[in-house]
């Protein structure tokens, strides 16, 4: 797969690529006005490579390369040739080394990608095609390499030196200047890769994961900012504790670091164990915050954090899948935001961010599906449906095959796909797979954009005291996408009284009522029938409330549902009788 920049690109085009990049070496010296980057890469052919003897193309962006060697020999300017873009180099064995040494700008960085400047120090953003921008490499997320990263700055001016994974040896070397090793065991995408130089104050603590082992918590920000910095790093030890007891992830780090910076103009990034924030995302105190402030700054911690599993120890295959770690990463947030506050609150705040931002995109000529097959600039795809409706996605998925079932298919997953880059067809096979539940027309909703609608028509027939629903479901046209196949929707249905009670639920077929809601499969072109036995006709809800839907006076209640966990209820007026 060719990663252009204003060229289109498109998933069916996705080839392997033509090497694997296992293990990476980096050795970083920042000074005043430059950086040198002295890169040795471990590069092997990929077996499963469509072209056996296909050159050695590197990505690169605004770098100057002034060596590269072969296997310790120097590859002179006539063996490669070298544009804007890449870097080729034909003939290249099998297995080898390669060592390129390259000068970067981080003073002159002005995209913020790759390492640039900030007020403090050196700091870094690679996702998604900033890497590139460090030194040359095969800046896909399906190549993923053990990274050693060893960083050279002044002392004085940066005395805090940061890189991903666990810190292996620092030392002085001669006028004012000292270094840092980092090593990352984990195979990781480029886009994690993150270094910090900095000037930074820092809040430290530990975490003592369920198996025993200590984890050295750190929490870096600007000189003076340190008092603002408590509830970030408890959040971190709360998230932390819930992942392991919702879904059996422990840190797999010795450190986890976060660094607040005012200058990051991601929000937030989930570099493997440096977890990089702008400042308003995490500092905050008592006297100045509000109750969102904390809450926001609760989540926004936890999800960097959960991605440490979702996103970073399995990965996207390429950057179609964006929203396999990202859809999975905000459901996971989601829950445990609704964990740690209150489900209802945190459902109706997303319900109202989908109506508010994410309806309006899917309607509009911005329309696209969550997996979305071209992109011209892959920037362009970190997007409300992306992001919230890749969430609501995975919620329907923990709808249909239910909690248990949902922590099985997690598992299954990590057990799977540990280690590699995959795609939102595996999460959801792993799903299948797990709970038993055919998924095959569910994963229409990451190619289909667009948001279905439902009309439900009621009858109630006070012969057979029988109410019953009639669901259609149909979905408008949206760019490239003038027809629409049905989606798999999950339709909660239950019975409220007058009281506002659930009631015993008794659907057709069945011999006695059983429980108060039902959880049904909507995802046929011809409307779907659910008759539930009932000797009054139900009489019009409080609450919120969709039109009427038939000629009758009787609106059928929908509940904040966003797109996904469509629940229907019905309130019949005397409150008592379900049944005949
Ligand atoms: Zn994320």
């Amino acid at each position: 797969m060719s990663i252009a920049t204003n060229a289109t690109v498109y998933l069916k085009d996705y080839t392997v690529p033509d090497f694997l990049i296992p293990e990476v070496e980096l050795d970083i010296a920042l000074f005043a006005d430059h950086a040198i980057v002295r890169a040795r890469l471990v590069v092997e052919r990929n077996a499963a490579a469509a072209e056996p003897a296909a050159p050695l193309q590197l990505d690169v962006d605004e770098l100057t390369l002034e060596a590269v060697a072969l296997d310790d020999t120097t590859v002179s300017r006539d063996r490669y040739s070298l544009d804007e873009r890449h870097l080729t180099i034909p003939n290249v064995p099998n297995r080898f080394e390669l060592v390129t040494i390259s000068r970067v700008y981080p003073q002159k960085n002005s995209k913020l990608m790759g390492i640039y400047t900030s007020s403090t120090g050196f700091f870094s953003l690679c996702e998604a095609e900033g890497f590139r921008r460090i030194t040359p490499f095969l800046d896909r997320p399906d190549v993923m390499a053990r990274y050693t990263a060893t960083l050279h700055a002044d002392r004085e001016r940066c005395p805090v030196l940061l890189a991903n994974g666990n810190l292996i040896a620092q030392g002085e070397e001669g006028e004012g200047r000292h270094w840092a090793t980092w090593r990352d065991p984990f195979p990781k995408p480029s886009y994690l890769f993150a270094v910090v130089a900095a000037r930074l104050e820092q809040r430290a603590d530990t975490f003592v994961t369920r198996s025993g082992r200590t984890v050295a918590l750190r929490f870096f920000v600007e000189p003076g900012k340190l008092d603002q910095s408590a509830f970030a790093l408890g959040a971190l030890k709360k998230a932390m504790k819930w992942d392991e007891e919702t879904y059996g992830l422990e840190v797999d780090l010795d450190q986890f670091n976060l660094v607040a910076v005012g200058d990051f103009n991601a929000g937030a990034m989930e570099n493997k164990g440096l977890n990089i924030f702008n400042t308003k995302l995490v500092l905050a105190q008592p006297d100045i915050s509000t109750d969102f402030d904390f809450s926001f700054i609760d989540r926004t911690v936890a999800h960097e954090y959960f991605h440490n599993w979702t996103g970073n120890r399995v990965t996207c295959r390429d950057w179609f899948q964006l929203s396999l770690k990202e859809g999975l990463t905000v459901f996971r947030e989601e829950q445990y935001a609704g964990d740690m506050y209150s489900r209802p609150v945190v459902r109706i705040q997303k319900v109202r961010q989908l109506r508010s931002f994410q309806f309006p995109e899917d309607a509009g000529p911005m329309a696209h599906a969550v997996r979305p097959l071209s992109y011209q600039q892959i920037s362009n795809f970190y997007s409300n449906t992306v992001y919230a409706k890749g969430a609501e996605v995975v919620r329907m998925i923990h709808t249909l095959v239910g909690q248990p079932n949902f922590r099985k298919g997690v598992d299954l997953y990590f057990q799977r796909h540990d280690g590699h880059a995959v795609t939102t067809d595996d999460l959801v096979q792993a799903m299948q797979d797990a709970s038993g539940v055919d998924l095959t027309q569910f994963k229409l909703w990451y190619d289909q954009s667009g948001t279905p609608r439902l009309d439900i028509s009621d009858r109630h027939d006070a012969g057979s005291q029988t109410y019953e629903l009639t669901v259609t479901q149909s979905c408008p046209p949206t760019p490239g996408q003038p027809t629409k196949c049905p989606f798999h929707l999950p339709l909660t249905i239950g019975l409220l009284g007058a009281d506002g009670r659930d009631m015993p639920l008794q659907l057709e077929g069945e011999p006695a009522p059983q429980g108060t809601s039902r959880v049904r499969r909507c995802g046929k072109r011809r409307p779907y029938f659910a008759s539930s036995m009932c000797r009054r006709r139900p009489s019009p809800p409080s609450g919120e409330i969709s039109r009427p839907l038939s000629s009758s006076t009787t609106p059928i209640a929908m509940t904040p549902c966003g797109i996904c966990s469509v629940s229907t209820a019905i309130r019949s007026t005397d409150g008592t009788r379900v049944s005949a």
